[in-house]
């Protein structure tokens, strides 16, 4: 298999060096050049997999220039049972008839990210190893809350690696900064940057177009590297829990084998969602996936009028980890149903960055077909959380409520909402506790999010999750901010120290 950027500009690679990489030379993201099909006979499989064995067999196709057995025990030790707090990493669990959530939010720093951040350390070191790589890589994330701690806590003392995240100094919950500014180990970085995420990524991505950048970090024995979804070895991980969730189902009676169901995907960077459509492309039957995005609804906009424009108010919301204007990964979507042009999709990517928005006229029925969106403000959220919470006595967290939410609308709307529904349930209540339990007990007063989460477990009659108790001990080690333009400089001087701050 291999891989190409989504701008055309730069000669196919195979996966190892696209992972190594993160970020296709001309700028473009890399695609595959096509996608493996998972037949019906090995659908009909999947219910019996554990999460280990179904990762090894979607993986390997996408993996061509590493070995079966390789991948096979990267998968193993990423999602062992210990990994996970439920003791797998993507439990399903019904809140009625029709409507599940694949849990996916057990993982060691609970959200999502940890699916793909507790497997992409190991398949970098194995790209260092393929690629005969002798310098050492420096991973950088910016993060919307949940990527920087998973790519912390995954790439943390890993051999040849070291991991530099930064976030928006007031666009993260107390629950996750406090992740971040404690994460121990000898090869880690972290900023607090005065911007938005939108920022945060644009600076990431300078970084990592930058011809001086590189020469310096070569300089000193390194080479760049992102772990953000921008890189292809986020997204392929993502694509397990489609079918594994889809496979539980089945097992549940609740799917017969190649009925289509729909899966509901709180979005922001548009890398969950995409990994959901690239499942569809290998075989997976779903009929519509919902796009739900919080206030910043800029991909409701685009989905239902062909103009994706950021000329509009950046909004700090209840969802931080949604709170994104410039949705990276839908630049693989465009390449996908815009006939897979990359003239067209640089076209759209130049007037973005210069005019601050594209339409993509003609495309959209393309664009549109299996998808639909829909947006909730914070009101419709934390109305959505205590309705969860007194109906179906479940605390889900803001993110995953956004998708409930939209899914209403979705049945009120669409008049189309027979079918079962999965939800993608990205978070732990317990990052967002302030909010959560003022959407389950608005009277209730509360010293900090600590003692939020005291009392919601006490609601909901469930013990914290270790990994928010742990945070209490640990000591705040990294509490330095600088602008966003200051990121490259600040990393080169860590490098060229040669320790940890
Ligand atoms: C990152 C994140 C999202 C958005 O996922 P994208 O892949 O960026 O669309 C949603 N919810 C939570 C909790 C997240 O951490």
């Amino acid at each position: 298999m291999l891989y190409h950027s989504t701008r055309g500009g730069e000669n196919s690679v195979q996966a190892s060096q696209a992972i190594l990489q993160g970020l296709a030379g001309d700028g473009g993201l890399f695609v595959p050049e096509d996608f493996p099909a998972f037949s019906p006979e090995a659908l009909q499989r999947i219910p019996e997999l554990p999460y280990h064995v179904l990762a090894e067999e979607i993986l390997t196709p996408w993996l061509t220039d590493m070995r079966r057995e390789d991948i096979a025990r990267m998968a193993v030790q990423a999602y062992a049972p210990g990994r996970f707090e439920a003791g797998m990493p993507a439990p399903v669990s019904a809140l009625d008839g029709k409507t599940f959530l694949v849990e996916l939010y057990h993982g060691p720093t609970l959200a999502f990210k940890d699916i793909a951040l507790q497997l992409l350390p190991r398949l970098m070191v194995n790209a260092i190893r393929t690629q005969r790589v002798d310098e050492g890589v420096l991973v950088v994330a910016a993060t919307s809350g949940d990527t920087g701690k998973a790519a912390l806590e995954g790439f943390c003392d890993v051999e040849g690696t070291r991991v530099g995240v930064i976030y928006p100094q007031d666009g993260v919950s107390p629950a996750q900064r406090r992740q971040m500014v404690t994460q121990q180990g000898g090869n880690v970085w972290v900023r607090a940057i005065r911007g938005n995420f939108d920022d945060a990524q644009s600076a990431v991505k300078a970084i990592m177009g930058d011809p001086a950048m590189h020469m310096a970090l070569r300089e000193r024995g390194w080479r760049l590297s992102s772990a953000n979804s921008i890189n292809i070895g986020r997204l392929i991980p993502q694509i397990v829990y489609y079918f594994y969730a889809y496979g539980q189902l089945c097992r549940q009676g609740i799917l017969a084998f190649g009925e289509p169901v729909d899966f509901v995907v709180p979005t922001g960077n548009f890398g969950n969602i995409l990994a959901g459509t690239y499942a569809k492309a290998m075989g997976l039957p779903v009929h519509t996936f919902l796009c739900a995005s919080n206030r910043n609804n800029v991909l409701t906009d685009f989905f239902r009028t062909g103009s994706y424009s950021t000329r509009r108010p950046f909004y700090q919301t209840a969802s931080p980890s949604m709170d994104i204007l410039i949705s990276s990964n839908l630049e693989r979507y465009l390449y996908e149903k815009a006939g897979r042009d990359p003239k067209r999709v640089a076209g759209w990517m130049q007037a973005l960055r210069e005019e601050r928005v594209y339409d993509v006229g003609g495309c959209l029925d393309a664009m549109t077909q299996g998808m639909w969106a829909g947006c909730a403000d914070d009101a419709a959220t934390l109305a959505c959380i205590a309705r969860t919470f007194r109906e179906k006595g479940r605390l889900v967290d803001p993110h995953t409520a956004v998708a409930l939410s939209v899914l209403e609308q979705y049945r009120q709307e669409a008049r189309d909402g027979g079918r079962p529904a999965v939800v993608i349930s990205t978070a732990s209540p317990y990052k967002f506790s302030l909010d959560v339990l003022k959407a389950v007990d608005p009277g209730r007063r509360c010293e900090d999010d600590r003692e939020a989460s005291r009392i919601l477990a006490g609601m909901a009659q469930e013990s914290l999750p270790d990994a928010i108790t742990a945070l209490d001990t640990l000591p705040e080690l990294h509490t330095c901010a600088c602008e966003p333009g200051e990121v490259g400089g600040e990393l080169l001087r860590w490098i060229g120290g040669g320790h940890a701050d």
